[in-house]
């Protein structure tokens, strides 16, 4: 549905895109993740037909990306783009006509997308009433008004609580069960982890990884995490080096990685003689397997 094929930026002297490549299926949710500055909103702007790229194309459908394909998408950037003196419907019938939605289906459109994110109750209201929550769902309601196949959300839950997240989610899996594209960025790789079948690492400007979760595990060489706590850091490093364990701080949490998952009992006899506080069995999550893949 969308291929990016060998895209290079700079800004002056500073390379930020570096032959990015990477595809999207139609209907999946696609995650790109990557560190502050990583070249996530310039890739989406280019996408966008926002920003020129200097080398390399973006296809969209098979088309070259133009005036035409900016129609098939609907973007939420990472901060609100609403008018907070006018009412939901307003905002949304603004953009509406923006993208040429035809008048007479105008308002059953702007209605149906009220609906799809639960802000009917609140057609009325300015935007400058409604809580953080139901400001983002009506600005993803600006990006899906007319009907794009491909619908680019940049950082959905940044700042919200956990239930108006928990909604946004829901949201995000109801455009998947549509048929819609969804490219999304997060910092919140559990995010990530539990929405995007496929997700891309972006690098100084290349993808470094990609692929689904399951895929994404085979790239690092631990099959399990196991978290130890203990004043004997060092005995324990030790320990665990003569069984041939990687150790990692994660935060204060000292971890090593298991090339293979082992019983409990069989770990804690590993580092018997050795005062530990706790020890704890972990899957090898998203946010480890990104650690391993951008960390120098
Ligand atoms: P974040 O997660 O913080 O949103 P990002 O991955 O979206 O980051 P970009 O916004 O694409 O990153 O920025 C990539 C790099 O390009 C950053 O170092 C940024 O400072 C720089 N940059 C972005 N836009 C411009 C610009 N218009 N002029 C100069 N430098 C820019």
């Amino acid at each position: 549905m969308l291929k990016i094929n060998n895209l290079s930026k700079s800004y002056g002297k500073k390379q930020v895109l570096r032959n990015l490549s990477f595809h999207i299926n139609a209907g999946e949710i696609y995650g790109l993740l990557g560190a502050n500055g990583a070249g996530k909103t310039t890739t989406i702007n280019i996408i966008c037909n926002l920003l020129k790229t200097d080398e390399g194309e973006v296809r969209i459908n098979n088309q070259s990306v133009s005036a035409a394909t900016q129609k098939l998408i609907g973007i939420a950037t990472q901060d609100n783009l609403l008018y907070e003196t006018l009412s939901c419907e307003e905002n949304l019938k603004f953009f509406a006509d923006i993208y040429g939605f035809e008048q007479k289906s105008l308002q059953k459109q702007v209605r149906e997308t009220l609906a799809a994110v639960n802000l009917l109750d609140s057609a009325k209201s300015p935007v400058e009433t409604l809580s953080g929550g139901m400001k983002r769902r009506l600005n993803i309601a600006v990006a899906l008004v007319h009907k794009p196949q491909l619908v680019i959300l940049d950082e959905p839950t940044t700042g919200l609580d956990v239930e108006s997240k928990y909604e946004i989610w829901e949201l995000i899996r109801q455009l998947k069960n549509q048929g819609i594209t969804v490219l999304m960025t997060t910092h919140l790789l559990d995010e990530a982890e539990r929405l995007c079948q496929r997700m891309g690492i972006l690098k100084n400007g290349q993808i470094v990884a990609e692929g689904s979760l399951a895929q994404l595990r085979t790239l690092i060489p631990a099959q399990e995490i196991v978290v130890v706590q203990t004043q004997e850091t060092e005995q324990a490093i030790a320990r665990a080096t003569k069984y041939g364990y990687n150790y990692r701080y994660y935060g204060h949490d000292l971890a090593f990685l298991l090339p293979e998952p082992l019983e409990l009992k069989e770990i804690i006899s590993q580092f018997e003689g050795i005062a530990i506080d706790s020890i704890a069995r972990q899957p090898v999550r998203l946010e480890h397997i990104y650690l391993e893949l951008t960390q120098p």
